[in-house]
């Protein structure tokens, strides 16, 4: 009796356990039509100077699912990683934003860059170098307006053989950035190390700068040491006024998030760039 009682437990759980298997290579296999079929969509969310000028857009995936509505990229790059879908994705990403950018107008007399996330397709890929360039030729877009956000991890211990290989973009105006910079194992020391011109302050140290001396500590901490080794800064999720002109204080360079412009879709950026500056608000 307890053992029928037992069994009877285990093949709920099983049953369960397949129902989301089933359910997760259901949505896989969606997924993996939704990219042949070109149905993903990118945003594009504006990072702007001090002044409020556009200087790149990044690039940010979207999937309007036949069922669930417009899904964010947390729900479904688990699944494009499970299912070996996420070099895929990252081409079709780059090749959409590249050919997308390219048409962009300029924005109050200059160009603006656009950031795509790469973390399938990597620097340590054999074809790196030559599915980069090979997009950036088919898109027809000047290398300099191209920025390739990375995260850490994917950027430390780099044989000199892919560092010299990502230095052949660089040499041609690509630029490289640290996607969520301070949330890795790196400590600022190697910061030196990293082969990128671009810092992005993941969002968890902004938003505190203007209550957590901490968060306001190591704010300042990367800001100083990203200029010293020449590096530009970008700070992530800005919301308030308030962390803007903290950070503005320390030196950032340049600015993202919800306070200037959420990420829009790409018909809608281009009426963003086409208003001219963003509003910079006054300190509150
Ligand atoms: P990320 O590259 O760090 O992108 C910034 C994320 O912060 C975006 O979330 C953006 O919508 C969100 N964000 C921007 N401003 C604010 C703000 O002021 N407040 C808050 N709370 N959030 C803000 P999203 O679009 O959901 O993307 C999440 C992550 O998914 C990205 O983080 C990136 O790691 C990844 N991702 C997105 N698109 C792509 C893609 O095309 N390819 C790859 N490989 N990864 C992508
Ligand atoms: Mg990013
Ligand atoms: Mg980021
Ligand atoms: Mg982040």
């Amino acid at each position: 009796e307890a053992k029928r009682r037992g069994a009877g437990r285990v093949s709920l759980a099983s049953a369960a356990l397949i129902a989301s298997a089933d359910r997760q290579v259901h949505l896989e296999g969606q997924l993996r039509d939704a990219l042949a079929n070109d149905e993903l969509q990118l945003h594009y969310q504006p990072v702007v100077g001090v002044d409020g000028t556009v200087i790149t857009a990044e690039a940010l995936v979207r999937w309007p699912h036949p069922d669930r509505g417009l899904l964010p990229p947390d729900v479904f790059l688990p699944v494009a990683e499970q299912g070996d879908l996420m070099r895929d994705l990252d081409r079709w990403v780059l090749r959409t934003a590249l050919r997308e950018a390219s048409t962009w107008p300029t924005h109050n007399g200059r160009s603006v860059s656009v950031a795509v996330n790469l973390s399938g397709l990597v620097p340590g890929d054999a074809e790196f170098v030559d599915i980069v360039a090979d997009t950036i030729a088919e898109a027809g877009i000047p290398w300099n307006r191209v920025v390739l956000e990375l995260v850490e991890t994917a950027l430390v211990d780099l044989p000199s053989r892919v560092r010299q290989s990502m230095d052949e973009l660089v040499q041609r105006g690509v630029q490289f950035a640290v996607d969520d910079f301070g949330t890795g194992y790196s400590s600022l020391a190697r910061l030196k190390d990293l082969p990128a011109q671009i810092i992005k302050v993941d969002r968890r140290f902004v938003s505190g700068v203007g209550n957590d001396s901490s968060d306001f500590a190591v704010a300042r901490a990367v800001v100083d040491m990203a200029r010293a080794m020449g590096r530009k800064c970008v700070a992530e999720g800005v919301e308030t006024a308030t962390q803007f002109h903290v950070l503005r204080g320390v030196g950032v360079d340049a600015y993202q998030g919800w306070l200037f412009s959420r990420p829009v879709p790409a018909k809608e950026f281009r009426a963003v760039l086409a208003l001219g500056p963003l509003h910079i608000p006054r300190a509150g």
